[in-house]
């Protein structure tokens, strides 16, 4: 297949007017974060904010003239309002997130819930978590997706023993990859392998939405999405444009004490997406020689803060060699040892996360604010 480069797109486009100057779209810059990997190709188009609905056409033949090119698979244009949009933490108003919340969010019909499991900073585990509660929620009957996001460093293939890229089917919607009796799709497959990429925000917000929307998920229970760490505008994005259920927040007990894991917190309240717990991880030590408990990093600053700030604590997993291990290996510990005491607490949270998703009041209830 020939393969398509930016200049071909953007040649392209610049035959597509927008209507109300008759200029091209090219020529108004209207046109950024230009993502192209294996003939997928996602790009924003900028607008104003007050005009998306009347965008919609011009965004509609943009995304029908790419997808027309020889070598495209798959194309998709979304609009945004970068300017608007730059929510830093600075300037929320929660009424006004609340309305740009709902109408920049597109429902996604086949997929029941979607869960995001994030962090204040990277490097506590929140993959492995991610991975290990995908894989409770598929051994408890449902039907498992992971949407690894986490640009700086997806991860998620690996963890879950994927190996390979996915492939468009005839509808030229991608197929994601599948282990474990858990489907996948990763951030990774968009970015060249080894080679460091700048993530600007119209490319994050392209590269996701090409992730949920234009991949084949099929009917799913649950949509476990492994957010980037961090609580800057790239996560602050995401947040916003995918339409969550809840959130949990996994920390170190040094992380939380940190106010990392709090910054998270307050980030999905103000985009009022539920908080459904914190996780403490590499919470205390458990010596595999002696079976001796040290507790390094003052375990329990989780469970503490998760009292005073009145969110739940979903449970605690020790820094522990088998969990390294199996999750660095491609075979996490849900999954190659499900009698472990270990395996036996993230299948409890699962459950509990999965019920209270389940539980549409709890979830909708605004959560209440808090000034950090
Ligand atoms: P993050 O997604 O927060 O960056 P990862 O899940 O990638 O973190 O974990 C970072 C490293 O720590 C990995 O090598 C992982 O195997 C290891 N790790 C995560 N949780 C634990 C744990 N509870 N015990 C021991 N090692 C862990």
């Amino acid at each position: 297949m020939p393969s398509i480069n930016e200049k071909q797109i953007l040649r392209t486009l610049n035959t597509i007017k927008e209507p109300s100057s008759n200029k091209s779209v090219v020529e108004l810059q209207m046109i950024s974060g230009v993502v192209i990997k294996d003939g997928n190709v996602g790009f924003t188009i900028e607008i104003e904010p007050s005009k998306a609905q009347e965008m919609e056409p011009l965004r509609h033949a943009c995304e029908e003239a790419i997808r027309h090119l020889p070598g495209v698979i798959s194309a998709t244009a979304v609009l945004t309002a970068e300017r608007k949009a730059t929510t830093g933490a600075q300037t929320h108003n929660t009424a006004d997130n609340q309305q740009s919340r709902q109408t920049s969010v597109k429902e996604l019909p086949n997929i029941k819930s979607v869960l995001a499991v994030a962090s204040g900073k990277g490097g506590v585990g929140k993959s492995t978590v991610a991975a290990n509660l995908a894989l409770a929620f598929a051994a408890n009957g449902s039907r498992v997706g992971v949407l690894d996001a986490d640009i700086y460093g997806p991860s998620m293939p690996r963890m879950l023993g994927i190996a390979g890229r996915p492939q468009a089917g005839d509808d030229k919607k991608l197929r994601p990859l599948e282990n474990y009796g858990v489907k996948c799709m990763s951030m990774g497959f968009l970015m060249e392998e080894d080679t460091p990429m700048i993530w600007r925000g119209p490319m994050v917000q392209g590269a996701l939405e090409q992730m949920l929307h234009d991949v084949q998920w099929g009917e799913l229970d649950i949509l476990v999405v492994d957010m980037p760490p961090g609580t800057g505008d790239a996560q602050l994005t995401m947040a916003q444009r995918v339409p969550l259920a809840g959130a949990v927040i996994v920390s170190t007990p040094q992380d939380i004490a940190l106010l990392d894991a709090r910054k998270g917190l307050a980030m999905f309240q103000r985009v009022h997406v539920p908080v459904l717990g914190f996780i403490e991880n590499m919470s205390y030590f458990l010596c595999p020689h002696c079976g001796d408990r040290s507790e390094i990093f003052s375990h329990g600053g989780a469970k503490t803060w998760a009292e005073k700030l009145d969110v739940p604590f979903l449970g605690e997993l020790p820094l522990d060699i088998e969990i390294r291990e199996t999750s660095d290996q491609g075979t996490p510990i849900v999954m190659s040892n499900p009698d472990s005491a270990h395996a036996q607490t993230f299948s409890a949270i699962a459950k509990n996360i999965y019920s209270r998703i389940l539980n549409d009041e709890d979830t909708r209830t605004p959560p209440k604010i808090v000034t950090i």
